[in-house]
């Protein structure tokens, strides 16, 4: 048996694909949107796989922390973060790859919630990440 919980996440960032063949190499924003599911082995004792604030909290605390209303950008687009920093103050996440809907959920799924949850055999087992309403990206293990 396998049972799942899915928390959504909303966060505003900037960000921009470089080397995009059409518009995505400019920088733009989104309203993300993160489907974060655990699976557990069984629920706990008061029936849940984990507990939905917990997850808001934790995850949510740390997208709050490090990426809403940032510009989350390709290490290698260091000059255009640069800028950026100087001109407005705006807060800067660099990725080691372009941060596209996939690069997102991959860098969530691993480097942010492994080991941010603890449960009977809890993982994080699938991270959605919503660019736009008509497109998303999934990170399965
Ligand atoms: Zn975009």
């Amino acid at each position: 048996m396998t049972i799942t919980c899915t928390r959504r996440i909303e966060f505003d960032a900037a960000h921009r694909v470089m080397e995009h063949e059409s518009k995505c190499k400019f920088l733009h924003g989104h309203r993300y949107v993160v489907e974060a599911t655990f699976k557990a082995d069984e629920l706990d004792a008061q029936g849940r796989v984990v507990d939905f604030g917990v997850i808001k909290e934790k995850l949510g605390g740390w997208i709050d922390e490090h990426w809403d209303h940032t510009a989350i950008l390709n290490e290698a687009d260091k000059p255009l973060g640069t800028q950026l920093e100087g001109a407005t103050g705006q807060k800067v996440f660099y990725f080691p790859y372009n941060p596209t809907a996939e690069n997102i959920a991959r860098y969530l799924m691993e480097h942010v919630v492994q080991g941010m949850f603890v449960g009977k055999g809890l993982e994080c087992s699938l991270i959605r990440v919503h660019e736009t309403p008509n497109c998303y990206a999934d990170f399965t293990l």
